[in-house]
């Protein structure tokens, strides 16, 4: 694998937003406003953190950690330390929803694989969310099938 392809890997995951983050983190969407408060998945709490699709910024009170990038964000929720390269490519791998190009620089096959199972639970947690505040308002008239098949699709 050459170096550009793993340079190119970063500066895509760089300029994820932190809208696609979240979703790729199966963060929750509180519904039609731009901040979205919750429990930090790495620090625990009721509504410790909270990220701003509209400011592209997350912070967490617990944590006492802010920024504006979705790599620090999915770093903080992760608990990778970004001063590991590793933990870095990893938390690229996240933000993009695409595996490391270099298979090599994983820390282990386990423990990303664990992570990923953890974010894919979370994210169907969260999904069940917006679809019944989709239920409640004005989709009514929608036969409930419609409902049940709804999914994020990013
Ligand atoms: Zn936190």
């Amino acid at each position: 694998m050459t170096q550009d392809t793993l340079a190119l890997f970063v500066d895509d995951a760089r300029a994820v937003p932190i809208e696609d983050a979240a979703q790729r983190l199966g963060l929750k969407f509180s519904g039609n406003r731009h901040e979205h408060p919750q429990p930090c998945p790495h620090c625990g709490g009721t509504d410790t953190f909270a990220f701003n699709t509209a400011k592209n910024k997350w912070n967490c009170r617990a944590g006492g950690v802010c920024g504006n990038d979705g790599i620090g964000m999915v770093a903080h929720c992760e608990g990778l330390n970004l001063h590991r390269r590793a933990h870095f490519l990893e938390a690229c791998s996240i933000v993009l929803g695409r595996p490391i190009p270099d298979d090599a620089e994983q820390e282990s096959a386990e423990e990303p694989g664990r992570r990923l199972q953890r974010i894919k639970q979370r994210r169907r947690q969260n999904e069940t969310l917006p679809m019944m505040a989709a239920r409640l308002s004005g989709t009514r008239g929608l036969p409930l099938k419609a409902g049940r098949g709804w999914r994020i699709s990013r």
